[in-house]
């Protein structure tokens, strides 16, 4: 397991745990190096996710792409790649423990918005602006009025 911030490939284990169904587990890891914390996930053979996109098509689960969609809303936000690949495993980590091999990609964009507007209000607006695909500014203003009628 290399560090994600230095390359140093010696680490301490600070916390396990395990999803429901014991597919994967995800470790918390100090670098001995540079001390950094981050995060690992490692799955016990393959996992059959498979992620119905809008026009019906599927295709394979793909983390990476997920960490991608979110760092890019994050951009300039005061977020940080630790707060980032935490949301990525969480929402990860629910989508094992749904025991459903499909997931339609819309379940994880609400997951997605779900856990920004709690981070991050801009990253939020940025991800749902992309994620629901808005083209004019009254959809935008529909989403913003959503987004403060459910602030308690
Ligand atoms: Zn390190």
């Amino acid at each position: 397991m290399i560090c994600p911030y230095c390359g140093f490939n010696q680490n301490n284990v600070l916390e396990s745990r395990e999803a429901e169904d014991g597919k994967a587990t995800r470790r918390r890891r100090v670098c001995e190096k540079c001390g950094k914390r981050f995060t690992t996930y490692e799955r016990v053979g393959s996992i059959d996710l498979r992620v119905i996109k809008k026009d019906g098509r599927n295709e394979d689960f793909d983390h990476k792409k997920l960490a991608r969609g979110i760092t890019k809303a994050c951009w300039k936000r005061p977020v940080n790649q630790d707060q980032i690949n935490e949301v990525v495993e969480e929402i990860e980590m629910k989508l094992l423990n749904r025991k459903k091999i499909k997931v339609p990609s819309k379940d994880i964009g609400v997951m997605v918005m779900n856990r920004l507007k709690k981070l991050d209000e801009i990253a939020y607006l940025r991800f749902a602006s992309v994620y629901l695909d808005i083209q004019k500014l009254e959809d935008f203003e529909k989403i913003l009025a959503d987004a403060k009628s459910n602030k308690s």
